[in-house]
């Protein structure tokens, strides 16, 4: 389930994970933009593992080579330090594109970054596609849905987004992302795919990441019961996949519909760390949504997807991965 445990363990015994054989028709040259952060390097572990060519595309910004390390060498495997901003030109079939900062933090650490990332980035990778012949898989987001009125919210939903806000940089940029894929797929006949990703926890998730999974983990605290539905990297992959190879090109939400409270959820965590921490109440941040749910009926039906990994399981390997960065972060403190 947890592609960290199973990989490390391969590095004791040979010099990489095992990879599938596949025949030249069946092995695909797929492009991962931001294949060097969370999701993206669980994907490429996938892709990589099922026997396909991955190039890995990432400026660094909050992915780390150490994400996609034990793949470096290997034949089927290119990391290239690149910034999605500026045009690139390689040959390939598919085009998962990730590249964006995800949580709050960082998105808004530079709002502008952000804008361009996910305006001249993906407006680059649609190029790319569209020279190519590729198909692109947009990483889309619930946060189009903003602060949303419809509960649950189906694909139908047009959201509600302040588009002067803190987070309107993110939220508009991935809004104007889905508009650009959907304007190549009618002027220019590329073949795009978009995921409306539900929040995703897991290994490899940034410790300062700044969301609730982290926070609380690290014993942050939070505030008023906010609701959060969320699921695992191995969940969302398999998601993504199964996506980008069906033949549904309008957007598909992918994501837990098990609803939780945040205040629930600090209480779960804070027995699974079996922590002393108590829970503090603050002032909740601007337009933050209230509530969110996704309502998976359409990845249900045609892709038969829906996530089966348990909360406490996902939570517990997410627990154990802070653990050891923190015991990485304190033995490489001294030296
Ligand atoms: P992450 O921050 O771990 O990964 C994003 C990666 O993109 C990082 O490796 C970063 O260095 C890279 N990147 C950022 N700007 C770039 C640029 N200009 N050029 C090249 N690389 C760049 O975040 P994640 O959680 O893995 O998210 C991956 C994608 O999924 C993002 O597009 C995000 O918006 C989307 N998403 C994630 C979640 C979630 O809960 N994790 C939810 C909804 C959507
Ligand atoms: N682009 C890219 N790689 C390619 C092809 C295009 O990065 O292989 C970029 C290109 O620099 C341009 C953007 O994608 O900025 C849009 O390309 P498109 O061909 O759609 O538009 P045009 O270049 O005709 O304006």
């Amino acid at each position: 389930i947890d592609a960290v445990c199973f990989l490390s363990l391969y590095s004791f015994t040979q010099k990489y994970p095992p990879v599938k054989f596949l025949s030249e028709k069946d092995r695909k040259r797929i492009l991962i933009t931001g294949g060097a952060g969370f999701v993206g390097s669980h994907l490429t572990d996938k892709l990589m593992m099922d026997g396909h060519e991955v190039t890995v595309v990432d400026n660094f910004f909050t992915g780390r080579k150490r994400n996609v390390e034990h793949w470096i060498g290997h034949e089927n495997f290119e990391l290239i330090n690149h910034d999605v901003v500026e045009p690139l030109y390689i040959e390939v079939d598919q085009i998962y594109h990730l590249a964006s900062p995800a949580s709050p933090p960082n998105y808004m650490y530079n709002p502008i970054k952000t804008l361009k990332t996910n305006t001249i980035g993906t407006l680059n990778m649609l190029g790319l596609a569209k020279r190519v012949g590729a198909r692109l898989l947009l990483a889309s987001t619930s946060e189009v849905y903003g602060d949303p009125e419809v509960h649950p919210q189906n694909e139908d939903y047009w959201g509600h987004v302040n588009p002067i806000g803190p987070r309107a940089c993110y939220d508009e940029g991935k809004r104007v992302a889905e508009t650009m894929c959907y304007a190549y797929m009618k002027q220019e006949g590329v073949e795009v795919r978009v995921a409306r990703i539900f929040n995703t926890f897991g290994s490899r998730m940034h410790m300062n990441d700044g969301r609730v999974v982290s926070n609380f983990i690290l014993q942050a605290l939070q505030g008023e019961p906010l609701t959060v539905f969320l699921f695992l990297p191995s969940d969302l992959v398999n998601g993504l996949v199964s996506l980008m190879n069906n033949n549904i090109s309008s957007p598909v939400n992918l994501g837990n519909p098990e609803e939780h409270t945040i205040l629930e959820f600090a209480q779960l965590i804070k027995s699974l760390v079996v922590s002393r921490s108590h829970i503090q109440f603050l002032p909740e941040a601007q337009d933050d949504p209230q509530r969110r749910r996704p309502d998976i009926r359409k990845a249900k039906m045609l892709l038969g997807w829906e996530p089966v990994v348990p909360l406490e399981e996902g939570l517990n390997k997410t627990i154990q991965y802070f653990s050891r960065e923190l015991e990485h972060q304190a033995n490489n403190q001294y030296v």
